[in-house]
């Protein structure tokens, strides 16, 4: 307890270690105490006792750090304070009135008295009120919830009050509401709005017929509420509460760790009761998430307990499946290896890391493919995502990762979104973007679908698929053509000015027009928004990359941030969205064919690893993931071992990828479920501990390196992904390349392979995660890339690129073109989200369908249409939007049901063969079939 007490008043304070936070209340945010020895420092005086604190904070966070709790019902550090509920009001020497700590700020010498018995008459006052028509029962229920450890701590005893029966709502999967425990304290309603930004709960009625009612004025699930939780986190009552502890029991302790869906790399505190998870929170720290989470991140972890999961190894023999001992599955496939490598050579086999492994899992799985198999035949999924970033930004910049930070989002003056429906698919990130779009900072959507920022962007240019190449260049063309770009920048840190100024002259908007889809002034308006109103960010995201010209789009995006100098500097930059939480890490340990960790390329560095690993390494050069699939069809690969990713149902053109995988003759799957791929072609399924069950790091999007820890103890016989791949190098005669017996070790191994991670060591990332580069130990890290100068001759050249139609056009057969992408409620090939509640909160993809086109074709929203390309077909309800440009349909692609990958189509990204997923011509046909469209 760190209290100094002091005060003529030392029977009324209340020493922070007295109440009992729940997890819910935010005065568990002010826990952790802090020194009170600051830099820059005022002295005031609290009760009595003088205290340095830091120089303009609030009167409450000063209490904080002195350690002193006062009740604070409406008070969230996420939102603005309202000061509504009264509670923390204090006595300030020379003020006739008493001030709320929560909006009034420290001054040098202030003399602030928090509990004296007028003020604690007052506050008991104030929650007597609160109480006389608040159901006892709630308190007697419930009594950790923060306004029922105030009314017990001021032995106030609640009303009489018959909860209205109509009030509660159990409509929702996640969250429960009961409006009879409601004290107005409006706190759903601002964080709903100030940081969410979704305006769901509003008061209705007057006086005393107040309430606070969803947007619905129904049930929560009516609403347009997207479920981030963030009200049932903030309800001092529980009028809205969380449903998971509830259901699962309170939790007995909290772990940090990170959430196992998308890149954003949000910072979660896991409950535990029994060993068994009962609840997610944000951690209100986080640089990531700023205590925020989407609906995934919050909600989503019940798959950890799925029926379904797979607990123990197996071998399929003769068409069946048989559990068998770790022994037998080792040996079973290290005998495999050794064969097919030693009958078809070690190039016969390719090994896939997973996106949703550790750094650490990742390193190994590429050491082990090229230290025992012996070949560069290593990939990971960031092939089918943003490989055309990291090589279009490796090419032009020196380094392919996000050039500045989430924090630099609040920095800029304008924000470009270029191909990610952000609030879908990185929801946390795209809050954050809309919280500065309603703030007044420019926002330039350029996105083929209405997503749903562009209801606050300045503009949105709804180009057609596949254009973004003629789209970037008619805006640079605008740029240097009316003087907006930075001439100093230009001048000292670009080449091939002349070159590249002759060729885009041509590109100007009315040539790129029609071609685009944009009318030439919007994209002019665009182009002086981003130049002239800097600094200007940009995120993009797979609408860029997964296209024919994907690496190239990428590249003519790049000529953007360096004509204009948006690179180098805070609120600018060219920053990818990436995809599953860890495939930045995935790539960057090594899993490429064509590098080892660190992006040390194979060509250059082969001697320095082969000194690392002390092992010959091969020269050879390795296949990517599509490659492997075009020489299993040729017969030339015979085993795969693909760790963590459902490859047969997310990659495209099936029909073909099918004919490949036939032709493989040994298949090892490892993962946490009968993935599509496991079920139809493995021959052994190694059971793997999932993210929650192992510790470890991940990579998230803007390079911070940060911990993953393990919560509650590995289901059955399943092991962490790292473990297995030792026991079969083992198994295989290479232990001694493998000899680790934790996580850590193997890092400490990846700090001397990639010497940019070498002052990262688990001892610092306790405390926080650190952007790479950090090269030493007491090395800050690196929000802000290219700060001085590039990489590659200190300068960088703009490229000149010309527009290149895909080759996928529609045609009089196949006149719609699919677009294919995420959504809110489920992530990749739904084998998580789909076994949790969140398979209610949306139920399949559907086919996103404009209204005319709908009317032309005689379908109706919800109607099972039949989607047929030139590669396949499937079945699928239609969702009727104009949210789509007629002629355009928009599909995501998790429901096992519909497996939309059947119908997508060969082509491929012209540099590193990404495939073109965003561009698939297709025709509709009513159906009238009935699907079972979920996962489960
Ligand atoms: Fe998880 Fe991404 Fe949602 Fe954050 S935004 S909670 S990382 S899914």
């Amino acid at each position: 307890m760190l209290l100094l007490v002091t005060s003529n008043f030392q029977g009324m304070f209340i020493p922070v270690n007295d109440i009992h936070h729940s997890a819910n209340c935010p005065l568990s945010w002010f826990a952790a105490v802090k020194s009170r020895n600051f830099s820059c420092m005022e002295e005031v005086i609290i009760n009595n006792t003088a205290y340095s604190c830091r120089e303009g904070i609030t009167i409450l966070d000063a209490l904080k750090d002195a350690g002193i709790v006062l009740p604070t019902l409406c008070f969230d550090p996420r939102v603005k304070p309202a000061s509504s509920c009264r509670l923390c009001l204090v006595q300030i020497k020379g003020n006739k009135r008493l001030q709320p700590a929560c909006r009034t700020r420290v001054s040098a010498g202030m003399e602030i008295t928090t509990h004296s018995p007028e003020l604690e008459d007052y506050r008991k006052t104030v929650l007597t009120m609160l109480a006389k028509d608040y159901p006892l029962t709630a308190v007697a229920g419930e009594p950790a919830a923060e306004f029922h450890q105030w009314l017990n701590h001021y032995g106030i005893t609640a009303g009489l009050y018959t909860p209205d029966v109509s009030l509660p709502d159990d409509t929702h999967p996640y969250i429960h509401v009961d409006m009879s425990r409601c004290i107005s304290c409006t706190k759903c309603i601002r964080v709903c709005n100030e940081v969410q930004g979704q305006f769901v709960w509003h008061m209705t009625n007057r006086g005393d017929g107040t309430r606070i009612v969803p947007d619905s004025n129904t049930g929560l699930a009516d609403s347009s509420c997207v479920s981030c939780g963030l009200c049932a986190e903030a309800c001092p009552t529980g009028a809205i509460e969380d449903k998971q502890p509830l259901r699962f029991g309170k939790p007995e302790k909290y772990v940090n760790t990170i959430c196992p869906y998308c890149a954003v790399g949000c910072e979660i505190r896991v409950g535990i009761k029994d060993g068994r998870i009962t609840q997610v929170l944000p951690s209100p720290d986080s640089p990531v998430n700023r205590g925020h989470l989407c609906v995934k991140g919050r909600y989503a972890w019940e798959y950890v307990n799925a029926a379904d999961r797979i607990i123990h190894p197996m071998i399929r023999k003769n068409g069946t499946w048989k559990t068998v001992s770790w022994e037998e599955a080792i040996w079973y496939t290290a005998a495999r290896l050794s064969a097919i490598r030693k009958q078809h050579g070690p190039d016969s086999i390719a090994l896939l890391g997973s996106a949703r492994g550790t750094n650490e899992e990742n390193y190994l799985v590429q050491k082990f493919a090229r230290t025992v198999i012996g070949t560069n035949n290593v990939d990971n999924c960031a092939r089918v995502c943003h490989q055309p970033t990291a090589k279009a930004m490796t090419i032009m910049l020196g380094a392919g990762a996000a050039t500045n930070s989430f924090d630099d989002i609040e920095k800029a003056r304008t924000i470009m979104i270029v191909g990610s429906n952000t609030t879908e698919s990185h929801p946390v990130i795209g809050a954050r973007i809309r919280q500065m779009a309603l703030h007044g900072v420019g926002l330039i959507v350029i996105d083929p679908r209405k997503i749903e920022l562009t209801k606050y962007a300045s503009c949105h240019l709804q180009l057609k698929p596949g254009t973004n190449v003629a789209l970037f260049n008619a805006m640079a063309q605008v740029i240097i053509s009316e003087g907006w770009y930075d001439a100093d920048f230009v001048e000292k840190q670009l080449t091939g000015w002349e070159d590249y100024c002759a060729f885009i002259n041509e590109y100007t908007p009315e040539m790129v027009a029609e071609q685009c889809g944009v009318p030439p002034e919007q994209i002019r308006e665009a182009a002086r928004l981003y130049a002239a109103n800097s600094p200007s960010i940009c995120f993009h995201g797979l609408g860029l990359t997964e296209q024919t010209q994907g690496t190239e789009s990428v590249m003519t995006l790049v000529n953007l941030a360096l004509l204009t100098g948006n690179i180098g500097k805070p609120g600018t930059g060219i920053n990818p969205l990436r995809g599953q939480n860890n495939v930045q890490g995935a790539a960057v340990m090594g899993c490429d064919p064509v590098a080892y960790t660190g992006l040390a390329l194979v060509k250059n560095e082969k001697a320095r690893f082969e000194a690392l690993w002390n092992t010959p390494l091969p020269a050879s050069k390795g296949l990517n993931l599509l490659q492997m699939m075009d020489a299993a069809r040729d017969e030339q690969l015979k085993a795969m071992w693909i760790c963590g990713y459902d490859t047969f149902f997310t990659l495209p053109d099936v029909k073909n990828m099918q004919q490949g995988y036939e032709k493989i003759e040994f298949v090892v799957v490892q993962d946490m479920f009968m993935t599509a791929t496991a079920e139809k072609f493995a021959d052994v399924f190694f059971p793997a501990a999932c993210s929650f069950e192992k510790d470890g790091t991940f990579t998230n999007s803007e390079r911070r390196i940060q911990r993953i820890r393990q919560v509650s103890p590995p289901p059955g016989e399943t092991k962490a992904d790292w473990e297995i791949v030792c026991l079969v190098a083992a198994a295989m005669g290479k232990e001694e390349l493998f000899p680790y017996t934790s996580a850590e070790e193997i890092w400490d191994e990846i700090r001397q392979a990639w010497k940019t991670v070498y002052g990262i060591t688990y001892e610092r990332l306790q405390q926080e995660g650190i952007q790479w580069p950090c090269p030493g130990i007491a090395h800050p890290g690196t929000p802000i890339l290219h700060t001085q100068h590039f990489p590659v001759n200190g300068k960088v050249r703009l490229e000149s690129i010309a527009y290149i139609p895909s080759p996928e056009g529609a045609s009089p057969e196949f006149p719609f073109t699919l677009i294919t992408g995420r959504e809110l409620y489920h992530f990749n090939a739904g084998n998580m989200s789909y076994r949790t509640p969140n398979a209610q909160l949306c139920t399949s993809d559907t086919l996103w369908l404009h209204p005319d086109d709908a009317v032309r074709l005689s379908v109706t929203d919800n109607e099972p249409v039949k989607l047929i390309s030139r590669y396949g077909q499937t079945v699928l309800p239609v969702h009727v939007t104009n949210l789509v440009e007629k002629g355009s349909v928009f599909s995501a692609f998790s429901a096992a049901g519909v497996f939309v990958n059947k119908v997508t189509g060969p082509f491929r990204d012209n540099y590193v063969q990404t495939p073109a997923y965003k561009i698939t011509a297709v025709r509709i046909e009513k159906s009238g079939a009935v699907n079972n469209h979920s996962n489960e």
